[in-house]
């Protein structure tokens, strides 16, 4: 049921209909408890508070589906205006981005030339941009992408999925700052474990290899159980604690992000915001079908 459920609910994220009728709409239907607001001074100040509380985050401005190189420009703007507000409003945050938002549908090197004007600007003021990863189609022209900059700047890191069977070949290529995540999207058994189980061993074993490597890592989970394996592993291994960071969604497991902060490790939390919150809340509640309760209370409020 849970599964079935999952299923629905990741394909009601890629509805065009839906996701433009929710833009309209503002944050409905609870989503502003995991959308941290509309507007870019909104979220700021949702950072400031979580920065309060010793919590660093990662802003992400949410968007989808890109059509065309005015919409991926306009993309770039909004990215170089977040990092404008970042050092203006002087908060602790990185910037989080998806490489289909600037253009890597349309033209490859378009979407380069896109990221390379938005680490410039980062570089300026000393910060750090981490290239999110979609679907697994778009993983290889991303790792692509992502190698190419690298070459240019040092400010940028990818993510990698522990449910792809690839990962461990492309973390041992990489050699990168990776935020290491278990993976929102549907996939096909060819491409990824289908059974939890699988996905959380192998999570626990990269995040094992990065440490090791002395690779920085960012691991991004609610899992306690996989929070709690780091956490044993890094001591085992006299793994210093800036050699690494946790990394939670803005809304969930706050108790958790807490408890982390007072055990003296470095919390980041992932801030979205904007008005195309459509896809991003879906994949939300994809992840835990409980939430759909929540929802349906809110409507009725
Ligand atoms: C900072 C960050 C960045 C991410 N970036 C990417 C990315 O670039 N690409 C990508 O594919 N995926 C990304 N993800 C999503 C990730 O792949 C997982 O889908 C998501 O984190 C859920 O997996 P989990 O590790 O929390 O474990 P799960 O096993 O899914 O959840 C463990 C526990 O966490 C809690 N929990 C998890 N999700 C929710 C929820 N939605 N609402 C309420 N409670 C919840 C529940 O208590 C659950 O039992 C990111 C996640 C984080 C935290």
């Amino acid at each position: 049921m849970e599964a079935l459920m999952r299923s629905a609910l990741l394909s009601l994220s890629k509805n065009r209909g839906l996701n433009d009728a929710a833009k309209k709409y503002g944050l409905k239907f609870g989503a502003a408890r995991f959308v941290a607001g509309s507007t870019l001074d909104e979220a700021l100040e949702q950072i400031r508070r979580l920065n309060h509380t010793g919590i660093v985050a990662t802003m992400d401005h949410l968007g989808e589906f890109i059509s065309s190189r005015e919409e991926a420009l306009e993309a770039v703007q909004t990215c170089i205006a977040t990092l404008d507000g970042i050092a203006r409003a002087k908060v602790q945050s990185h910037l989080s981005l998806k490489m289909t938002q600037l253009g890597m549908d349309l033209d490859k090197d378009f979407c380069l030339a896109n990221m390379e004007r938005i680490l410039t600007r980062a570089k300026e003021y000393n910060s750090f941009v981490r290239i999110d990863i979609e679907d697994s189609p778009r993983c290889q022209l991303t790792i692509n992408i992502f190698k190419a900059l690298r070459r240019k700047f040092d400010n940028v890191g990818l993510v990698l999925q522990a449910y792809l069977y690839r990962t461990e070949q492309d973390l041992m290529d990489l050699r990168a700052n990776l935020r290491l995540v278990k993976g929102a999207y549907k996939e096909p058994k060819e491409a990824a474990f289908p059974l939890k189980a699988d996905v959380d061993k192998n999570f626990k074993h990269l995040i094992e290899l990065q440490l090791k490597n002395g690779d920085y890592a960012a691991i991004a989970s609610h899992d306690a159980n996989i929070i709690n394996h780091t956490k044993q592993f890094a001591s085992r291994q006299n793994i210093a604690r800036d050699r690494f960071e946790f990394q939670m969604l803005y809304g969930i497991r706050t108790d958790l992000q807490k408890q982390l902060v007072q055990e003296g490790y470095r919390v980041r939390v992932y801030v979205p915001y904007g008005t195309d919150w459509y896809g991003y809340f879906m994949r939300r509640l994809a992840e835990r079908p409980a939430n759909v309760w929540f929802i349906l209370k809110n409507l009725f409020k």
